[in-house]
């Protein structure tokens, strides 16, 4: 049996929108919560890949900037004082004898807790690079130049030449986003179609058609190389399928070739699996070992909808089946939050 080790109720993996929801939701049946992300601060991809979109689809906020979302929701989980612990990937997850959880963090530190709630999103993500030798030397920069697989702060672009390489959502809502700032925004595709909304790539084809706009479609390119000097980008290399090259005098490249999923340590936990996420009963949110949950994009089941409302309904779900195995032989009466209030004891001090 661990000694000395902190306990709580509930430990959360991953502090994204859903994780940060998980802890309102279990606070508000008085169950105490831990959560551990890998990054430095809440707020998963809203916070490390798109802080300053906006999101249209969050019940009761017509529109709501990422980042705001993330601020809302930490904010949300205050009154039950949930421990945080930012920085540090969960690396290793063991049943103790007397059932409960012990959680070993990459700083080596020790959790216990007697249910677990992995809201890993996806995995230790990472974007998926494009296969450019020597990309690494181009990349890390603040000030809007160089390779970059996220837009942190629109303003670093401001009359910037920019790159914007792929086909999706991502590439497209950029373009448009930044259009406003940079000097020339140049979009490389590998094919004359986009994968993206139809009004999206209507709107696309509109600003490329304008002479005087600074919107070129480079299309069917693909990447194929960087030119620079003191690491400082200069000019992108793009060419055809049958070999025929261009050079894109660039600032920046903005690479938009979507996430690659990886659940690191978690795929050793001995939970069921499909396609890198976690099988789980709708009902529960519970996974293929009892008292292991989870929620949000890492959970899967028949028609799941990798939305940041599907997870938060699911964080409900699994508090309420969590709260028997943290209060066995306690009735919870079934409460609305109008009714309930944030509880007092939480809520004071
Ligand atoms: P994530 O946000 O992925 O957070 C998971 C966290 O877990 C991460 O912070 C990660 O570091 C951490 N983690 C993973 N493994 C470990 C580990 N072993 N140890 C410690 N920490 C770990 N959804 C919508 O509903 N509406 C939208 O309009 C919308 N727009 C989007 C636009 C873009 C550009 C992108 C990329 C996504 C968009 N999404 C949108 C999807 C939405 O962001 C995800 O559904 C949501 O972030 C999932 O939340 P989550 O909490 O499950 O996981």
């Amino acid at each position: 049996m661990a000694e000395n080790v902190p306990e709580t109720d509930v430990i959360v993996v991953g502090a994204g929108p859903v994780g940060l929801f998980a802890l309102f939701e279990l606070g508000m049946l008085k169950l105490s919560a831990a959560i551990v992300d890998a990054l430095a601060m809440p707020g998963g991809q809203c916070a490390a890949l798109y802080p300053e979109k906006p999101i249209y689809d969050i019940p009761g906020y017509p529109v709501i900037q990422a980042g705001t979302l993330v601020e809302q929701l930490v904010r949300q989980a205050e009154p039950f004082r949930p421990q945080y612990h930012l920085g540090r990937q969960v690396t290793g997850l063991q049943r103790q004898a007397d059932g409960r959880w012990l959680l070993e963090t990459s700083q080596g530190e020790r959790l216990l807790a007697t249910a677990v709630v992995i809201a890993a999103g996806a995995g230790a993500f990472g974007p998926n690079r494009p296969p450019l030798p020597q990309i690494e030397r181009y990349e890390g920069r603040e000030d809007g130049t160089g390779v970059h697989y996220l837009v942190r702060r629109r303003e670093d672009f401001r009359g910037k030449r920019l790159v914007i390489a792929g086909g999706g959502d991502s590439a497209l809502d950029w373009a448009h986003s930044l259009a406003d700032l940079a000097q020339r925004i140049y979009v490389v595709h590998r094919r004359a179609q986009f994968r993206a909304a139809p009004e999206s790539v209507a709107r696309l084809h509109a600003m490329a058609a304008d002479p005087a706009g600074p919107v070129e479609l480079v299309i069917p390119y693909q990447l194929a190389g960087l030119e620079g000097e003191d690491r400082r980008l200069q000019a992108v290399i793009v060419q055809t399928l049958e070999g025929q090259a261009r050079r894109l005098p660039a600032d920046a490249l903005l690479a938009f070739f979507g996430l690659s999923m990886n659940l690191g340590p978690i795929a050793d936990w001995g939970l069921a699996l499909e396609k890198q996420h976690i099988v789980v009963d709708p009902a529960t949110c519970e996974t293929s070992v009892p008292g292991i949950f989870a929620i949000g994009d890492i959970a899967t089941y028949p028609r799941k909808l990798k939305l940041i409302l599907s997870g938060f309904a699911e964080a409900a779900q699994a508090a309420h089946a969590i709260h028997p195995l943290c209060r066995p032989g306690e009735v919870l009466h079934w409460e609305y939050s109008t009714t309930k209030g944030v509880p007092a004891a939480a809520a004071a001090e």
